[in-house]
């Protein structure tokens, strides 16, 4: 970690989300300065001379288009950033999610608790889990994107007998990654079988200590949680267990998708 990456402490991004947007854009840039390999700047390529380009493996970072690859975050995701995130105006709960995604990426590994950002569609909870990944990443970290729902059919499908993975071939990455997001925590029909396969996966993690970040679209809060909670969707002992592995985040606002239907 560089001198001035640590000078950067969370108390200089500035409150107010109007003001915020230069103070995001000094931070973003000093993350991508730190994690930017010096010799391949980040394309996991180099220029021998007279010879032209040849796939380059970062001695200090192992080689990141494996790793990127390994990590299997959806196309749509590929290109989510804290730089290219951008909380919208007055909404102090997308810069604090920010924050809090920001200063992740910034202290890892000194980092006991992973994230749970919790809230409507569209406000940008998977683009941050994303955006740490790929700012993870970059410092060399084995990661891996999972949406819990088609983690369950990968599970379903491996029950099959053509399958050529059993379930403990699904399983194993995602108990061993050094860091996880679980994307949709909550969002599939929570059957028995579904509550004891999200109860069995969390429970590897937690017991291992490792990191998880977790998006979900139910809330704790009752009065603002709609039919049901988030504890009523997944169980009171899985919950119990997010708010030990997990600092809960909510992120409010406008869908953002919406912009885009103009
Ligand atoms: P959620 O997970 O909360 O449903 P997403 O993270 O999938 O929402 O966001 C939907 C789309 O909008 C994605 O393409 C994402 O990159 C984009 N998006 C959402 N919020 C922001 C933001 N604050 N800045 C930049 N892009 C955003």
């Amino acid at each position: 970690m560089s001198a001035r990456f640590n000078k950067l402490t969370p108390v200089e991004v500035p409150r107010e989300a109007g003001a915020a947007r230069g103070g995001l854009d000094g931070i973003t840039q000093t993350v991508a300065e730190t994690t930017t390999c010096p010799n391949c700047f980040g394309s996991g390529m180099e220029v021998v001379a007279g010879k032209g380009a040849r796939r380059y493996h970062c001695r200090t970072q192992g080689s990141r288009a494996e790793l990127i690859d390994a990590a299997r975050v959806p196309r749509r995701y590929a290109v989510c950033s804290l730089s290219n995130y951008r909380p919208a105006d007055d909404n102090g709960s997308q810069l604090r999610a920010f924050k809090y995604a920001y200063r992740l990426v910034r202290d890892y590994p000194a980092v006991e608790r992973g994230l749970l950002f919790t809230g409507p569609c569209g406000v940008g909870k998977t683009h941050l889990s994303a955006a740490i990944l790929h700012g993870l990443l970059g410092k060399g970290i084995g990661c891996l994107f999972y949406d819990f729902g088609s983690l369950l059919r990968e599970i379903q499908s491996s029950y099959n007998p053509e399958s050529p993975l059993s379930e403990v071939q699904v399983l194993a990455p995602v108990y061993g990654a050094e860091v996880l997001v679980l994307d949709e925590l909550g969002a599939s029909k929570p059957t028995d079988w579904v509550r004891d396969m999200m109860m069995q996966i969390v429970n590897a993690r937690y017991n291992e200590k490792r990191l998880t970040v977790f998006t979900t679209n139910y809330l704790d809060d009752r009065r603002c949680a709609g039919d049901e909670t988030l504890e009523d969707r997944i169980g009171v002992r899985l919950r119990s267990r997010l708010y030990e592995m997990c600092r809960t985040v909510v992120v409010e606002g406008e869908d953002y998708r919406r912009r885009l239907d103009v």
